[in-house]
């Protein structure tokens, strides 16, 4: 029996890597997806390979940095769907390891912008929804980034951080409104997001890669969009306000 059977899932950042994995495997599980992102092509293509499977999804164009975006994605999941029972918060980006003393303004805001206020955003967005009817699912993409100190650069790191805090908060304080929060803090794995690396920071890229050679293996997209399954359906209906990593044991050293 599929698990997700008739729910309307939102998924941003969906037009790749984990978000395209967890776009897909949600479908193949009976949900009806909004495939959400900043490219509009890739989530097309997203779409259509859903489709093509017998599986239900519609692409939107959204950039959870901005108000309006997220106003139209969660209208849009509404109108065409009838309502919202899931929404994966997944588009993040990276900070290029800039270390704190290298940090501007500029790219602290950028990161934070998408990272934590994309998340605050649409959570604000859903919640009513989610609390009218009693019941609703919350999946944060955090990372180890978001627990340990060093996996990133400093705007990164404190950015996910913030994920992990608004996970909890929104977990605890809704849980009796029927809303389950939960976020993944993924290890290393397999995407497109290290081509946005486009200048290290040499010294914050030699501290934040001080722990890989502990970490024990790469994962793929697939591996994580199991993991949002399982926090997305009722198997995890006793699970909320908490973090589980999946990193092939990186962060238990
Ligand atoms: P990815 O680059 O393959 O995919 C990210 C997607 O998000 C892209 O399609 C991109 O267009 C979209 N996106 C970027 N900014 C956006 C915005 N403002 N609004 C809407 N969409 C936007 O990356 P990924 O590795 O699949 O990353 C998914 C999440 O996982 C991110 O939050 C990332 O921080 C987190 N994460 C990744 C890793 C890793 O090793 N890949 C580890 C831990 C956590």
């Amino acid at each position: 029996m599929v698990k997700l059977n008739g729910k309307v899932a939102i998924v941003t950042g969906a037009a790749s890597g984990m978000g395209k994995a967890i776009a897909e495997l949600f479908a193949v599980e009976g949900a009806k997806v909004v495939v959400s992102d900043l490219n509009l092509e890739n989530a097309n293509k997203v779409v259509q390979g859903i489709s093509e499977k017998g599986g239900k999804a519609i692409a939107v164009a959204a950039n959870v940095a901005a108000e309006d975006d997220v106003q139209r994605l969660i209208d849009t999941a509404v109108d065409e769907f009838g309502s919202v029972d899931i929404l994966v918060n997944n588009a993040g980006i990276m900070d290029n390891f800039v270390p704190a003393g290298d940090l501007t303004d500029e790219l602290w805001e950028k990161v934070f912008a998408v990272n934590s206020t994309g998340p605050m955003r649409t959570i604000r967005k859903v919640l009513p929804i989610f609390t009218e009817k009693n019941a609703g699912v919350i999946v944060n993409i955090a990372s180890a980034g978001g627990l340990f100190g060093s996996r990133a650069g400093a705007a990164y790191t404190a950015s996910k951080h913030a994920v992990v805090g608004l996970t909890k908060n929104v977990g605890f304080q809704y849980a009796k409104l029927g809303v389950r929060c939960n976020a993944i803090a993924p290890g290393a794995v397999n995407t497109n997001i290290s081509a946005s690396l486009t200048a290290p920071n040499p010294f914050g890229a030699e501290r934040a890669m001080a722990g890989m050679g502990i970490n024990p293996g790469l994962g793929e997209p697939e591996d994580i969009a199991k993991v949002a399954l399982f926090l997305a359906s009722d198997e995890s209906k006793f699970v909320n306000g908490t973090v589980i990593t999946a990193d092939a044991g990186w962060t238990a050293y």
